[in-house]
């Protein structure tokens, strides 16, 4: 692979249960640098591979039974999350999972609980988080449970970012929002990409928003990547018009 390339995703299967078989045979790499999408419908087996990557299977009774996971060359798979974070690779999972009970704030800052800089890096990079996201340094006081949607996937971002990451995995960004704010939400995605370099890899089923905001997209279909190439391509492609895109 070219030295460029940081997650390599190599033909891979999940079993969960020991029976149910949900991948079978994934591939796909993700470059440095680059937005890369996964893309499918409900049950295609987005977050499996999210997971899988991120070793969070094991609780749900998920085992990889086949296949490779390298970053920058190195086997993954038997890391914990919380070694995968400490080399940069963080989760941002479905459904945003803040800390309800606690302030919008204290959720950012317990994104950077593995860092051993002082308080001055952390108090940077809190502000800037608040710079991409100027709707959090308002809502900072309130306890997270009561913010929006959107504000909660907000600060999960924001929070995946206060652990200063070289790769952030996330799970269905648009769901649950307005379309305005799911515009927002990937404008501020690509920013964080070419400002601060972050490497994405966001499964989505809202392929019209991904495809316009990603470089390259992979399509997964009943556990099986069933086309992949540059989003620009993607967007043109007359199946991936009349399936993915509703307009023929
Ligand atoms: P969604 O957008 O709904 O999250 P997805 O593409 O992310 O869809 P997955 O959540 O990966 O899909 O699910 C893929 C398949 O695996 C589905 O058929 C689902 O029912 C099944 N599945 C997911 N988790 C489990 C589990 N813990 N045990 C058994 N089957 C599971």
């Amino acid at each position: 692979a070219a030295q460029d390339t940081l997650l390599e995703v190599n033909n891979i299967e999940v079993i969960y249960n020991h029976v149910i078989l949900v991948l079978k045979g994934v591939s796909l790499s993700v470059p440095k640098g680059g937005i890369t999408a996964l893309l499918g419908g409900n049950g295609a087996g987005k977050t499996t591979t999210l997971k899988a990557i991120s070793n969070l299977l094991r609780s749900e009774r998920g085992d990889v039974t086949k296949g490779s996971i390298t970053y920058q060359g190195d086997r993954i798979q038997d890391l914990t999350p919380a070694d995968l974070v400490a080399r940069g690779v963080i989760q941002v999972m479905e459904g945003r999972h803040c800390f309800e009970h606690l302030t919008v704030e204290e959720n950012l800052l317990t994104g950077a609980y593995t860092r051993k800089e002082g308080n001055r890096a952390i108090k940077d990079d809190l502000e800037m988080v608040y710079e991409y996201f100027p709707r959090l340094r308002e809502r900072r006081t309130s306890q997270a449970g009561y913010t929006s949607g959107g504000e909660q996937q907000m600060c999960a971002i924001g929070r995946a970012m206060m652990a200063r990451p070289e790769m952030i995995l996330l799970d269905e960004p648009s769901m649950g929002l307005a379309p305005q704010l799911v515009e927002q939400i990937f404008g501020i995605v690509k920013r964080l990409n070419e400002e601060q370099g972050v490497t994405f890899l966001l499964a989505e089923q809202n392929t019209n928003v991904a495809l316009r905001f990603a470089h390259y997209g992979y399509i997964l279909e009943s556990g099986r990547i069933v086309m992949d190439g540059p989003a620009a391509e993607l967007r043109e492609n007359p199946d991936v018009k009349e399936f993915y895109l509703g307009m023929s």
